[in-house]
C-alpha cells in the first residue's frame, strides 16, 4: 500500500495513486495541488495592489523628517526585507530565517542609530 505524501493518507488499493512532483499523492491532494495556483491568480489580480506603481508613484521618504530620514529609509528596507524573509520561510525556503534576521537586524540597527542621532 502507497501512502500520499501531502495528507500521508494511505492510498487504498482502489484508488489510483498520483504522482505530483516526484511525490506520490491520492487523488484528493492531486486535485488540489493542480487547481490551488489557478484561483491564487485571479485572487491576487483583484485584491492585491501593485506595490510596484505604488512604490514608483508616492516615495515614503519625501514626507519623513529631515533628520531621521535616512535611518527610516533603512528601517523600511529592513522591515521589507524581513517580510520577503517570513514569506520565503512560510514557502519552505530554507533562505528565509537567514533573510528575515538579516532584516530584522537592518531594522533594529536603524532604529539604534535614529534613537542615538535624535538624541
Ligand atoms: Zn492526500
Amino acid at each position: 500500500m502507497e501512502t500520499c505524501s501531502n495528507c500521508e493518507r494511505d492510498i487504498g488499493n482502489l484508488e489510483t495513486a498520483h504522482v505530483h512532483k516526484g511525490h506520490i499523492v491520492c487523488t484528493q491532494c492531486n486535485e488540489l495541488l493542480h487547481t490551488a495556483p489557478a484561483p491564487k491568480v485571479s485572487s491576487t489580480a483583484d485584491t492585491v495592489p501593485p506595490t510596484r506603481n505604488q512604490l514608483g508613484r508616492e516615495k515614503p521618504v519625501q514626507t519623513i523628517e529631515k533628520t531621521g530620514k535616512q535611518y527610516k529609509a533603512i528601517m523600511l528596507v529592513g522591515g521589507l526585507v524581513a517580510i520577503v524573509g517570513i514569506v520565503f520561510s512560510l514557502s519552505g525556503d530554507a533562505a528565509g530565517i537567514p533573510v528575515t534576521l538579516m532584516g530584522l537586524g537592518l531594522f533594529l540597527v536603524a532604529k539604534i542609530a535614529a534613537w542615538w542621532s535624535h538624541g
